[in-house]
């Protein structure tokens, strides 16, 4: 990776970036988090280096981050807010939290009910709101084009819209719990 710092919204956000992530060497993964991320202050924003190593071909990478100066935390128990702000995720597009909430409610579904599933099924909440911010205006029902940030994820628009589709979400999270308070 360059040295240009990506822009988070907290700490959240980035350890679902590197699940959502591929390996930038061999283009599979999961990506592991080798330690915790360091931080250090900057000019008043904070920075973020987080080293990783491929689970499928073993090579370590690192990305560097760039946080808001006063990032945020837990919102209740061990729910973490993602991301305070209306705008989208720089970091991760519409189609990477599609599939975050897809694999979130899938091990919500095989948890046996309480503490634990409550935590993934409003984790997956989450990442349904994070994916409806990208879509800009009411008369379309799919999202714009910059809410993809490669071909890949652009492909799988065109050969799947249904995904995609704002009512489809939008019914989705209405059947999912939100944080109280
Ligand atoms: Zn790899």
């Amino acid at each position: 990776m360059d040295g240009t710092p990506l822009t988070a919204h907290s700490r959240a956000e980035i350890r679902l970036f590197c699940k959502a992530t591929l390996c930038p060497l061999c283009a599979k993964g999961p990506l592991e988090p080798l330690a915790p991320d360091e931080q250090s202050s900057q000019a008043g924003a904070h920075t973020a280096g987080v080293r990783v190593r491929c689970k499928a071909c073993g090579e370590p990478s690192e990305f560097s981050f760039r946080l808001p100066p006063d990032p945020p935390s837990e919102l209740s128990g061990e729910l973490e807010i993602i991301n305070p702000t209306e705008d989208p995720s720089r970091i991760i597009d519409v189609s990477q939290w599609i599939t975050l909430y897809a694999v979130l409610y899938e091990e919500a579904a095989r948890t046996a009910a309480g503490p634990r599933k409550r935590l993934l099924e409003l984790q997956a909440g989450q990442c349904l709101d994070e994916a409806l911010k990208f879509f800009e205006d009411d008369q379309n029902d799919l999202p714009p084009a910059s809410a993809f940030f490669d071909d890949s994820a652009r492909l799988r628009l065109r050969d799947h819209p249904q995904e995609f589709s704002r009512q489809r979400l939008i019914s989705f999270r209405a059947s999912l719990p939100r944080p109280l308070g």
